[in-house]
């Protein structure tokens, strides 16, 4: 399989959050990709400037941070339309992955793409890298997120060239994959969330050493994601029984459930649900279960009788 670093810079409403174009927050304004072979050396290239067609003044963050200029832009950029699918051919009809420095490129490109009905060839779901989430896990404490600059000066990679720019960006990323132990934290893959299960068939499971997760289909009301079955089911995760619940399934605020079910070889596992919004203000749940100890159980009573007196406290108000 090969593997895409990608990586994107974009634009915003030059005048605030309040004046962006729905479902279009952010304009990509230019694409570097790197593509690598098996073994994570570089084969080919792509940039692509891109010619700004809704948000026409660069925000003054993006042009501080990108130091690009919007003359260029408009001088030497490609409309989108063009560059994706120059883009989209020069990825191929080989497997690939993509890798990305953190989890938003592929919904930015995602939304571009709606927002110019380009056709979505990703499959889905769409599975990636996080090469920011597996640097963490190989050389930091695994949830503290650096930033690409910081990893590039940790892992003394000679930093000749700008960082925020599309190409150059890509690059060192594609550097520090090549110096990432795939064997080890290549099962953590990351999964894009901008399309969700539209239907039961549609829903998925991911297995990870320590953990899986369950991505639901997305339904009008919130509540309707607990009553599926499949999504309020206990697993245990080294054997696959399906677990009594020691604790049943309690909200914890409105965008999380947790409970904790008992396996009789393996011991506790703890459910949760967090409860997302997608784009088009559908919900959806996404399910984790991991194994537990008895202190995890103390913690999840402990949390539950804070959430009754939470809500009794409510009604008496
Ligand atoms: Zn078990």
């Amino acid at each position: 399989m090969k593997y895409i670093v990608l990586d994107l810079e974009w634009n915003q409403s030059p005048r605030g959050k309040e004046d962006s174009v729905p479902h279009f927050p952010f304009e990509i304004i230019e694409i570097g990709a790197v593509k690598l072979n098996e073994r994570m050396e570089p084969e080919s290239e792509f940039q692509r400037l891109i010619r700004p067609q809704v948000y026409r003044q660069l925000h003054f963050k993006i042009s501080e941070v990108t130091r690009m200029d919007i003359g260029e832009l408009r001088q030497k950029g490609a409309l989108f339309c063009d560059a994706i699918e120059d883009f989209l051919e020069w990825c191929g009809d080989e497997e690939f992955r993509f890798c990305t420095w953190g989890s938003m490129d592929l919904t930015e490109l995602q939304r571009n793409m709606a927002y110019y009905r380009v056709d979505n060839p990703f499959p889905q779901p769409l599975l990636y890298y996080d090469v920011q989430k597996l640097y963490c896990l190989q050389y930091g404490d695994g949830s503290r997120k650096e930033s690409l600059d910081q990893a590039v000066e940790e892992q003394e990679i000679e930093a000749e060239r700008p960082f925020h720019r599309a190409l150059c960006d890509a690059r060192y990323t594609g550097k520090i994959m090549s110096l990432l132990d795939m064997d080890r934290y290549g099962v953590y893959v990351s999964v894009d969330y901008y399309r969700l299960p539209g239907s039961k068939e549609e829903e998925f499971c991911l297995y990870f050493p320590n953990y899986s997760k369950r991505v639901s289909r997305t339904y009008e009301n919130r509540e309707d994601i607990m009553k599926d079955k499949d999504m309020s089911d206990i697993v245990c995760l080294h054997c696959s029984r399906m677990l009594r619940k020691k604790i049943r399934w309690f909200p914890c605020g409105q965008k999380l459930y947790l409970c904790l079910g008992i396996c009789p070889e393996h011991g506790y596992m703890r459910g949760k649900v967090r409860v997302k919004k997608s784009e088009y203000d559908a919900y959806y749940g996404i399910k984790t279960i991991k194994a537990a100890t008895e202190e995890d159980r103390d913690a999840l009573l402990q949390k539950r009788e804070d959430m009754k007196k939470r809500r009794g406290g409510k009604k008496t108000t």
